[in-house]
């Protein structure tokens, strides 16, 4: 076992943050890296060291392997932890900084790579018979062919990039006639995104829900679950809202998940913590859809129904160390959601939308827990992705939590860009996700951007706090008025 003494952060904003302050509650000191749009980011500010690894794109800094590997020499870092996105599920990071003598915090190189392949992991889960999505298990090189594999499977189909993620690289397909028009776009697409052409076809499940499982392997080859985290309220096929436990799972379907999960991990030798995602259909049938060999976004969501830190987890394990209970110690305590608060405009197609926090102030109170990497009259920066916090809120039921959410949402105050706060508080109030009836179309069911226009009594309770401060203001001109000796209207100067 080697006790981790100065651990690297490979990474920026909330997630930078969020290791490094479970690394400093270890007594183990941090180093930061950060390119120079991050020169003041809170990361940066926040590490023991700090070292720049380059210009502000992410192909020059966070990506460059040599540079993060050469700054935890240059500091005497031990460990590099990955974060989430950049460099977390490249397997030559992986291998590199093992070849450099350091610890990498996280799975084998190997297991990165089968799972980094949507098609590898299939084909190395299948043998664990693990449930998955009908479709083709290999490249599709001959279009021919595929078409005809399409029809057996039956449109809706899904186009998928093997080595896609982050929700990008997938057509859906309705109908033969233009099967082969999406098919070329597909390919070429996947070319250019993630280097690598080969694409796949799956059968598109109707009425999906995301379900994923959080799993934690060891080096001497224990394997737990820590639950389901439901993530079916998406926009782009990428999360915005994620809850554990699921609204939906019975106690039964969550162990045979669960085991599923774990033969995942079993089928690649996984430790370290890692995400097997599913998709479900209206009967719940369950199908394995991928592995995500890192920390996730939404891994809060399971701390607070668990009462585990995962990062110390994470750190435990890179050391060599067991896991430190068995998985019938674990149990769900209440409900947690997570929103994602990105800086997004919703009424236009969730475009980015970067400029300065002018306002920023955070909810607080019992169950609220916010993750960011952003303080008051900073900028988003335009270079990387544009989430700038999550917003926590855990309770003892699923009621509870939600209300909590709308309150935490409401007292949230950002001013300066637009934000997805607006659409969290609609899914929160909407009658679907209250029942629990929903799935992964919920925003192209329900949303409009009408929604977010003031309601009618929002405007009524605007204009009466108008008038009670213009009469105010009435008020206070009379008094300086009446008070200035001279006549002059010095109030008035003063404000303009
Ligand atoms: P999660 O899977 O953890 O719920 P996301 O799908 O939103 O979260 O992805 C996590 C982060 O990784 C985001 O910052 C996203 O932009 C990035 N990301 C995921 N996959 C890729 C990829 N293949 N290429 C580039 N960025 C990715
Ligand atoms: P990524 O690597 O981009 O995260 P995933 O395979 O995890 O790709 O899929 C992302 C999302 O796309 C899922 O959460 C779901 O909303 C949708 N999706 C993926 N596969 C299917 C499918 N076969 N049928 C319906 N929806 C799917
Ligand atoms: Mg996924």
């Amino acid at each position: 076992m080697h006790k981790i003494q100065k651990l690297l952060v490979a990474n920026r904003g909330e997630i930078a943050l969020r290791v490094m302050r479970s690394a400093r509650e270890m007594g183990v000191a941090t180093v930061a890296v950060y390119s120079e749009a991050d020169r003041n980011a809170l990361h940066t500010r926040f590490a023991d060291e700090a070292v720049c690894i380059g210009p502000p794109a992410s192909s020059e800094s966070y990506l460059r392997i040599d540079k993060i590997i050469a700054a935890a020499k240059q500091t005497n870092a031990d460990a590099i932890h990955p974060g989430y996105g950049f460099l977390s599920e490249n397997k030559e990071f992986a291998s590199k900084i093992r070849e450099a003598g350091l610890i990498f915090i996280g799975p084998s190189p190997e297991a990165i790579e089968i799972m980094g392949s949507k098609l590898a992991a299939k084909e190395a889960v299948a043998k664990f018979n693990v449930p998955l999505v009908p479709g083709t298990s290999e490249p599709i090189s001959d279009i021919t062919k595929a078409k005809k594999v399409a029809k057996e499977i039956g449109y809706p189909i899904l186009i998928k990039a093997s080595a896609g993620g982050g929700g990008k690289g997938m057509r859906v397909v309705e109908e033969e006639a233009s099967f082969e028009e999406q098919m070329d776009r597909a390919i070429s697409e996947a070319k250019s995104a993630f280097g690598d052409g080969s694409v796949f076809i799956e059968k598109y499940v109707s009425s999906p829900r995301h379900v994923e499982f959080q799993i934690f392997g060891d080096q001497a080859g224990n394997i737990v679950h820590l639950f389901e985290r439901e993530c079916s309220i998406q926009r782009r096929h990428q999360k915005v809202i994620e809850e554990a436990p699921s609204a939906i799972l019975t106690p039964e379907l969550r162990a045979s998940m669960g085991e599923a999960a774990i033969n995942v991990a079993r089928s690649c030798g996984y430790y370290g913590a890692g995400t097997v995602e599913f998709i479900m259909d209206e009967k719940m049938n369950f199908y394995f859809l991928e592995m995500n060999t890192r920390l996730q976004v939404e891994h809060p969501v399971t701390e607070e129904i668990t009462g585990l830190d995962l990062v110390k987890l994470q750190i435990k394990i890179a050391q060599g160390e067991e896991i430190p209970f068995k998985q019938e110690d674990l149990h769900i305590h209440g409900h947690a959601i997570e929103v994602r608060v990105y800086a997004e405009d919703p009424a236009n197609n969730f475009l980015p939308d970067i400029g300065t926090l002018q306002t920023y102030i955070r909810p607080q109170g019992h169950g609220i827990r916010v993750d960011d990497g952003f303080e008051q009259g900073m900028a988003i920066p335009f270079y990387y992705d544009p989430m700038i916090a999550k917003l926590i809120c855990h309770a003892e039921s699923r009621e509870d939590a939600i209300e909590k959410m709308i309150r935490a949402i409401d007292d949230y105050e950002i001013t300066g860009i637009e934000t997805t706060l607006g659409f969290c508080r609609f899914v929160m109030e909407h009658e679907a996700f209250r029942s629990g009836h929903f799935d992964t179309k919920f925003a192209e069911k329900y949303f409009t951007p009408e929604v977010l226009q003031t309601k009618p009594n929002e405007v009524e309770q605007q204009l009466a706090g108008v008038l009670a401060v213009t009469l105010l203001e009435q008020a206070k001109t009379k008094m300086t008025i009446s008070a200035s000796s001279n006549g002059q209207n010095k109030w008035k100067k003063n404000r303009l």
